[in-house]
C-alpha cells in the first residue's frame, strides 16, 4: 500500500523531502547537511569563513610562493621555512664536547669526557648543551628576530633548539622548561622576551610545560658584550631570584637561553635555582658565540644584548 506524504515524513524525516507536486523523493546527505546548516546561521558563517581563509591561503601561495627565510629562494615544501642548503650550512655544535659544560674540544674521546675547567670547578648545572654556532645567516636572522621585531623568524630559529633538545635531552627526565628572564625595564623597552618565544615553541614540540615567571632578573646590569670571562661572571652575580620557589623545589629544570658566550648567565641562573631547591638544572642554549669575534658588529655590539 502506498504511503501518503505525511506517513512518509513520519517514517524518516531526516532522509526525505516532498516534491512540490506531492511525490516523495530521497534527499542526499549533502543536501540534508545544507538544510541543517541553514537552521544555524552561525555555523554557516563559520563554514564559509573556513572555506574563504583556505581560498585566500591558496591564492596567497600562488601569488607569493613561500621562500627560504635565509636566502629567499622558493621552497618546494613551504612548511620547512628553510631550504636544504641553508639548513645544512648552519653550524651545529657536535661531539666531541665536555660532558658537563658542553664546550667543544679537539680530540677523539666523545663519551663522558669532562674538561679541566669543569673538573677544577664543577658547574651548578648537570649538563649544558648548545645547538648551533652564532655565525653567518643564522646570526643575521637571529639579530632580526631579537632586535628588529622579526618575530616570525622564531619558527625557523626554534627548529634548531628543538633539534638539539631531541639530540641531548629527549631521554632525560625534565619537569619544566624555564627561560632566562629579561629585566622588566628591558622587557618594556623591547616588547618581548625572545627566549620565552623560543621556549613556547620548544614546550609545544616536547610537551614539557614552560614556567615563564618562576625566575626573575632583579638587576639591569651593563651588557656582557666586550667583557672578559671573569668580568662577565662578576657582572651577572646576584642578578636572579626565584619568584615561585614552589615551582622549582624538587623539580628537574631545563633552563634555556638564546645566545651564550662564556655561559656566565646560565651558570648564575642555574645556581639561583639550585639554591631554591631544584633537584637538577640542565641547560640548553640556542647559539654559542665566540668570546672574541672578529665578525661585523651587530646590535649586540652596541650593548643591547642582555
Ligand atoms: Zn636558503
Ligand atoms: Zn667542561
Amino acid at each position: 500500500m502506498a504511503m501518503d506524504c505525511e506517513e512518509f515524513e513520519r517514517v524518516d524525516p531526516s532522509k526525505h523531502r516532498f516534491r512540490r507536486f506531492g511525490c516523495p523523493i530521497r534527499v542526499s546527505p549533502a543536501m540534508e547537511k545544507l538544510r541543517q546548516a541553514a537552521r544555524d546561521p552561525g555555523r554557516v558563517i563559520r563554514i564559509f569563513g573556513r572555506g574563504l581563509s583556505a581560498l585566500v591561503r591558496a591564492a596567497s601561495d600562488l601569488a607569493f610562493p613561500a621562500s627560504c627565510a635565509f636566502c629567499g629562494e622558493p621552497l618546494s615544501e613551504p612548511s620547512l621555512s628553510l631550504c636544504a642548503d641553508c639548513c645544512d650550512r648552519v653550524g651545529r655544535i657536535d661531539a666531541p664536547f665536555c660532558d658537563r659544560c658542553g664546550r667543544s674540544f679537539d680530540g677523539l674521546q666523545t663519551n663522558g669526557h669532562v674538561c679541566g675547567s669543569c673538573m677544577v670547578k664543577p658547574p651548578p648545572y648537570g649538563k649544558a648543551r648548545y645547538a648551533v654556532r652564532y655565525e653567518g645567516d643564522f646570526r643575521k636572522a637571529f639579530i632580526d628576530f631579537k632586535f628588529h621585531g622579526a618575530l616570525h623568524l622564531g619558527n625557523v630559529l626554534s627548529r634548531f633548539l628543538t633539534e638539539a633538545y631531541q639530540s641531548h635531552f629527549a631521554g632525560s627526565p625534565v619537569d619544566v622548561i624555564v627561560p632566562v628572564p629579561l629585566h622588566p625595564k628591558r622587557l618594556c623597552a623591547r616588547g618581548h622576551n625572545q627566549v620565552v618565544i623560543l621556549g613556547e615553541k620548544l614546550s609545544r614540540a616536547s610537551g614539557i610545560p614552560l614556567a615563564r615567571t618562576c625566575l626573575e632578573k632583579t638587576h639591569n646590569r651593563q651588557p656582557q658584550v666586550g667583557l672578559s670571562r671573569r668580568e662577565r661572571a662578576v657582572n651577572v652575580r646576584g642578578s636572579f631570584r626565584t619568584a615561585r620557589a614552589g615551582m622549582i623545589a624538587g623539580r628537574k629544570i631545563l633552563l634555556i637561553d638564546d645566545v651564550a658566550t662564556t655561559g656566565a648567565t646560565v651558570t648564575e641562573a642555574a645556581k639561583t635555582m639550585m639554591r631554591s631547591g631544584a633537584s637538577r638544572v640542565d641547560v640548553l642554549v640556542l647559539a654559542l658565540r665566540p668570546l672574541f669575534s672578529h665578525g661585523p658588529a651587530g646590535p649586540e655590539a652596541d650593548g643591547a644584548n642582555v
